[in-house]
Formats: structure tokens, sequence, C-alpha cells
């Protein structure tokens, strides 16, 4: 069954290879039709969405609490047919099951919309409206071809257009957003994206915490000239401080464990061949599991802006957050009952951090939330080629069914 609807979401994607299904497109909503569809035929369960584009398939006709399992069903362009449909899948037919034998189980499937955050640079956009941890300026950014989020939104009739302050004369927009449904519990399934559990041979990973990420914008600007006639001592080279501290980051996650460093977008300008750049700027992101190890990599960082500094005289350097998503533990008492349903199951589990942002992470901020694994083989995603083994994925569905079970036990 689990395999049933991975197929279906798989054909609907805007590319033939590999799956492209993108958050806010046509293509992610038909998904959540498709999704929708899978309880078309029951007269208990109904389709419920939200102000951001959430979904949920709900068993009941209160607010709740519920106990409820999901995902997402967007992709990224090219991406594979597991990241994401694996938990609505295995939520899917975990809900069937359940139902079929509690036929008034308070149970619930919940499909949150753009995880990947492909389109505007910002993930987790549907379960962070649910925790309610969407800033107002958020709706402002911009996508490649300069379309804001806000108006986007209001295309699709969930939120209102961005309004003209009198005042200032500045864009503005404002979330509205009610959470449709309580959250007694929350369990989520997903690939692994790496290859921990295939080398220690577990077929499933229980996640115990998710690590933090923090990003800031380096920027220096100098001034520009000719390439050539200008002598070296009197330049104002804005790329020169940037691109040496650029090389020296790996260096400062040197004794954190599971600690990354990336810069992975850069830009200069003008961009000329024969031209000294006047303004240079780089994104660097950090991740770690634990505060401290993010305090302290943010603390290296700053030191290195400082001691780097501008070399040449005029050139200026800063330095600003653009976002920060602090390390989460998932919920003790999910993981612990994750941890038993597997035992009874004789499935061996290993716990482990994710270094990956998911949709868990968001709820956890507002409801005892959990997060397992299953492996992915050569440890590959956000690729056509990603996969898992077939029996592993059918387990996703049966440890989503009997934590259900259990933990509809345990709230009740
Ligand atoms: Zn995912």
């Amino acid at each position: 069954m689990i395999l049933k609807h991975l197929t279906k979401f798989k054909k609907i994607s805007a590319t033939k290879e590999g799956v492209t299904r993108l958050g806010h497109s046509e293509w992610e909503e038909k998904a959540h039709a498709a999704a929708a569809a899978a309880f078309s035929r029951s007269r208990r369960v109904r389709t419920v969405k939200d102000q951001a584009g959430n979904t949920f398939l709900v068993n009941g006709t209160g607010p709740g609490p519920y106990v409820v399992m999901g995902s997402h069903l967007d992709t990224v362009p090219n991406g594979g047919w597991l990241d994401g449909a694996l938990g609505v899948a295995g939520a899917l037919v975990a809900m069937q099951r359940v139902l079929s034998k509690r036929r008034n189980a308070p149970l619930a499937v919940a499909i949150w919309a753009d995880e990947e955050g492909y389109r505007f640079g910002n993930g987790l956009w549907g379960s962070r409206a649910f925790a309610g941890k969407v800033s107002d300026e958020e709706l402002l950014l911009l996508d490649g071809d300069g379309v804001m989020l806000a108006e986007l939104l209001a295309e699709r009739g969930l939120q209102k257009k961005p309004r003209r302050s009198r005042e200032t004369g500045e864009l503005q927009a404002k979330l509205v957003y009610k959470p449709p449904i309580e959250i007694a519990a929350y369990c989520e399934a997903h690939i692994e994206q790496g290859g921990q559990l295939i080398a220690a041979d577990k077929r499933i990973g229980i996640v115990t915490r998710v690590s933090g990420i923090r990003r800031w914008r380096l920027q220096s600007s100098g001034e520009t000239n000719h390439a050539g006639t200008t002598p070296m001592r009197e330049r104002r080279d804005a790329l020169v401080p940037i691109a040496g501290m650029v090389g020296r980051l790996p260096q400062l996650v040197r004794g954190i464990s599971d600690g990354v460093i990336t810069c992975g977008a850069m830009g200069i300008e003008p961009g000329v061949a024969n031209v000294i750049p006047s303004r240079a700027w780089a994104i660097v992101e950090h991740r770690a599991p634990t505060d401290r190890d993010q305090e302290e990599i943010a603390r290296r960082l700053k030191e290195l802006v400082a001691t780097t500094g501008p070399r040449a005289p005029g050139v200026g350097l800063d330095m600003a957050q653009i976002s920060a998503v602090r390390p989460t533990a998932m919920s003790g008492e999910v993981t612990d009952l994750l941890e038993s349903v597997c035992r009874k199951a004789g499935v061996e589990t290993m716990r482990m951090g994710s270094m990956a942002a998911h949709d868990a992470m968001s709820i956890a901020q507002v409801a005892a939330a959990g997060l397992f694994f299953i492996p992915s083989l050569r440890g590959v995603s956000h690729r056509p080629d990603e996969d898992s083994r077939r029996e592993d994925i059918k387990l996703a569905g049966e440890i989503l069914y009997d934590w259900a079970l259990a933990e509809l036990e345990r709230v009740s």
C-alpha cells in the first residue's frame, strides 16, 4: 500500500527525470489533493486546508487534540521520490490501518507545505507557520523572478495582499494564521539522506535532536578601478578580505563534534574581469547539535572577521546574521515510545542526531514530536537516484502504525 501511494506521488512532477514538485506550485497542490483522495470514501475523515497551504486529513469534527503523523510533498528541482513523500505515504497507510480497528481514534495526517524552501530560500514554511515561527518580514521575500511571497499567497487565496504604508511608503504584510487543529503528539518518518544507518547496519534511526542552523552575510565594500593602471598599493579591492576568510572557514569547526560550516553563495560587483571589485559578499552557514557549539562557532567567525579586517584603507567589512534556527531536542516520551515499538517488532535501532532540518523540528516547538529515519541507499538524497530498500520503506509505515496505536493508548 505504501508503495502504491509513493508511486502515485512520484508521477506528479513537472519533469520526467527525477521529481520536481516545488513548494507553492500547482504540482505540490496536486500532490496534496492526491493524498487527500486516500480518504475520499471515508465519511469521518475531513480535509482541512489552512492559511499557509498545509493540508490536514482529520478523523473527527472537533479541534482536537489529535495524534498526528506527517511530512511534506514538495521537492527540490530534480529531487528524489522519497524525501518527504515517505512520511506522508507512511502516515496515510498507518492511519487507514488504525481506523479499520478503531473507527473513532483522534488521528490526523499533516502535509506541511513548502518544506524545502527552494523558491524563497526559507525552509519549513508550513510547519513553522503552524508553530507560530514565521515573521511578517518573511512574507516580503522575493523569488529569483522578483515575485513576492505575500503576493503569491494572496494569489492562491491564502493571505491578504501586502499593503503600502502611508507614512513610510514601504510594503507591509502580516501573516494571518490560526492552527486548525491541536496536536497531542506528532511523529514523522523520513529517509536518512546520509550514510550512518547503512554503516551501522541498523534499519531505524531514532532522532534525539536536530542541529541548529545559523546564517550570516559577510560583506565588504571598496572601490572600483582599472585592473591594469591601479597600482597594488592604491587598490581598495573588496574581494580580498572576503576571499581570505572563506578559505579559513573549515578551521572554525575544528574540535566541535558534528559541527559543519559552509559558504554556499557569494558574489562580487561589478564582476568584470578587468575591473577591481567594489563589493563582495558571502553567505556563511554553520550547524551544530547544541547551542553552546553554535555560540562557539559564531564567536570564532566574529573573531576571524575582526582579525582579517579590511587590509587596505577604505575597505569596509561587516557581518550580519540572516537567520538562526536553534538546535531542537525531540520529545523524550515520543522517542522512548518509538524505541519500544521497534523493540517489540524486533527491529534494531540506533539513536542519532540529524544535521538536516525537518518539519518535526517546527512541531517540537508546540507539541511532543518525534522523528525517525530509514536508511538511504548510498547515502544520497536531493537527486533522482535517491532510494531505499523496499522492505525498509514498508517498515516505515509499520512503525508509524505501531507508534500511533501506542500513542493513542498513552494520550487517552
Ligand atoms: Zn524532507
